[in-house]
């Protein structure tokens, strides 16, 4: 048995994003208010450096940020580039309409378009001023359980258990091997992201997602530009429906001018499309290839490529946010507004309440699951529930269609959200996924086939690889591979057979390939360090057999400036 150290705690907060920090700062705030003896706190983060792994659009509203560091603006926080102007055009292929006004969803007078790498990395530069130890490079592979006693009914949260170091590709123990360590904490925050590796254990384990719909996500894949000076307006942000997406597909593109000649474009793709042979990267460049992105980017070049999931499904979908000992926030629980393709600001404010929260239940001596409950109340009567309510329909109305979609968003406006069915019927993404019979009929494509394929010229239009070179991935080679697939022969066999392999279109990394197993028939080859850590495929594999699981501590990209 592994000889490994244990580590007690009074917070412990997994994950070192927006609502990790959030959690993090509140706590201290609080500490100071009160004096005395100060907690013991501790953030855990996957990526080598804080904010290396994050990710968004952005556009900031910065209200949450406005109460919880009033003074952000004199503490240097990075908000260079403040909304100017909004643009939405309907693309066809060739063409583009601009809607003469402006939705109030897509209205961002007085936010900010930021870097959230930068946003995030000064965050955690305020949370260690304050004395909070951020331990980067250690994932937390394990959520650690005490078991129910007096009149708790579901076993305790007690922390969890960071991954193993130096073990080889084949699973033996390295020289240079050591155990992870065991975290123990009286109150355990999962900020862990969008599909959080922990979360998604810790609601499967206890049940928290009973009685809720389906969580349905979003794959965003993003590059930044440099392009030639005066190319760009700062502060334009500019949304795009229609082309090269299908009226059946959620989703739409964005470009957002930042300084010093910056664009930030992207593309996002509900990831509860139909056709298995749909493919979000080759959308994304045939979006390159459209008149009104190409244009902005003649002569620009690429500075930085990433991809990562969104949680779209909203308020329905919401798990249960609180266990004994344990509570869940930020993306890892849902809070995001996908009608204003906002979720940062939601994510801050439901860290600041699950650290009020915990820093009260701690003060009480009682971290039950009933004292915990409090936090749910909180986020019921902040302005998480006030913003995600009237849209909690929004993401389902798009299943019936983009048109219906948009009709009822515009409808939500005046109704709250109210519509004669509530909620309205919610599918988890892979569950839409049809099979090639079904949705090519007689036209089956062959599996190897990429339809609507594109020219890759490597000035508007790169390959997967070249993309994941831009990501800055890097994760040592001998280890175990982080994508678990629990039963591979369905690969060559069923999957091929019935959606044509899906992973290789839907993963933006490369990491999925059907290769020739020497005897002429397609195996699955896993190409585990490419990979961005999106979580797409945990999501959207159709037979729910594909596991993301952390690598070792610190791989994965670095997405400096996005
Ligand atoms: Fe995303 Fe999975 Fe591909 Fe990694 S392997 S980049 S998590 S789809």
């Amino acid at each position: 048995m592994a000889d490994r150290e244990t580590l007690e705690v009074d917070v412990l907060i997994v994950g070192g994003g927006p609502a990790g920090m959030a959690a993090a700062l509140r706590l201290a705030q609080l500490q100071k208010a009160k004096g005395g003896e100060p907690l013991a706190i501790a953030v855990l983060e996957k990526a080598r450096e804080v904010g290396a792994h994050m990710l968004s659009g952005a556009v900031l509203d910065p209200s949450t940020l406005a109460e919880l560091i009033p003074d952000f603006k004199a503490k240097g926080a990075p908000l260079a580039t403040e909304v100017q102007r909004d643009d939405i055009y309907f693309l066809t292929r060739t063409g583009k309409f601009r809607l003469p006004i402006t939705p109030p969803f897509f209205q961002n007078h007085g936010n900010y378009i930021i870097s959230l790498n930068r946003f995030v990395k000064w965050l955690g530069g305020l949370v260690e001023a304050e004395g909070i130890d951020i331990f980067t490079g250690f994932p937390a592979t394990e959520v650690l359980f005490d078991a129910a006693t007096g009149a708790e009914q579901e076993a305790r949260v007690a922390g969890v258990r960071t991954g193993d170091r130096g073990i080889d590709k084949h699973g033996q123990k390295k020289s240079t091997f050591e155990p992870g360590v065991d975290i123990r904490a009286k109150v355990t925050i999962f900020m862990d992201g969008v599909r959080g590796n922990l979360t998604k254990s810790l609601v499967r384990q206890l049940g928290l997602d009973e009685n809720r719909s389906p969580q349905v996500y979003a794959i965003g894949i993003k590059e930044l530009w440099e392009v030639p000076a005066g190319r760009t307006e700062p502060g334009r942000v500019v949304h795009t429906m229609g082309y090269p997406l299908k009226m059946e597909e959620f989703g739409g593109g964005f470009m957002y001018s930042l300084h010093d000649n910056l664009v930030s474009l992207g593309l996002v793709t509900g990831l509860d499309y139909r056709d298995p042979m749909f493919d979000p990267h080759v959308s994304f460049q045939h979006l390159k290839r459209h008149p009104l992105v190409a244009s902005m980017l003649q002569g620009a070049s690429l500075v930085r490529y990433g991809a990562k999931a969104l949680p779209e499904g909203g308020w329905y979908t919401v798990p249960r946010l609180y266990a004994a000992g344990a509570l869940i926030g930020g993306d890892a629980a849902g809070f995001m507004n996908s009608a204003r393709l906002k979720g940062i600001h939601l994510a801050m404010r439901s860290g600041m309440l699950a650290a009020e929260t915990a820093f009260e239940a701690i003060g009480k001596g009682d971290t039950s699951a009933a004292a915990l409950k409090v936090y749910e109340d909180r986020v019921n009567a902040s302005a998480i529930r006030k913003e995600l309510y009237p849209v909690r329909n929004v993401h389902q109305a798009f299943g019936y269609g983009s048109l219906a979609g948009a009709m009822f968003t515009g409808l939500s406006l005046f109704t709250g959200g109210w519509w004669f069915r509530d909620p309205l019927p919610a599918h988890g993404g892979w569950t839409r996924i049809e099979k090639l019979t079904e949705y090519y009929k007689d036209a089956r494509p062959d599996s190897d086939a990429t339809v609507n394929p594109v020219k890759i010229d490597r000035q508007l239009t790169f390959d997967r690889l070249t993309g994941v070179h831009y990501s800055g991935t890097r994760h040592p080679e001998d280890q175990p591979s982080h994508l678990i697939v629990h039963d591979a022969s369905v690969c060559a066999t069923r999957c091929r057979e019935e959606y044509g392999n899906p992973c290789i279109r839907f993963c933006p990394a490369n990491v999925y390939e059907m290769v020739d197993d020497g005897t002429g028939r397609k195996k699955l080859q896993i190409n585990a360090s490419n990979c961005v850590h999106c979580k797409t495929c945990d999501i959207m594999d159709p037979y729910q057999i594909i596991d993301w699981v952390p690598p070792e501590g610190g791989g994965g990209p670095q997405y400096e400036g996005m």
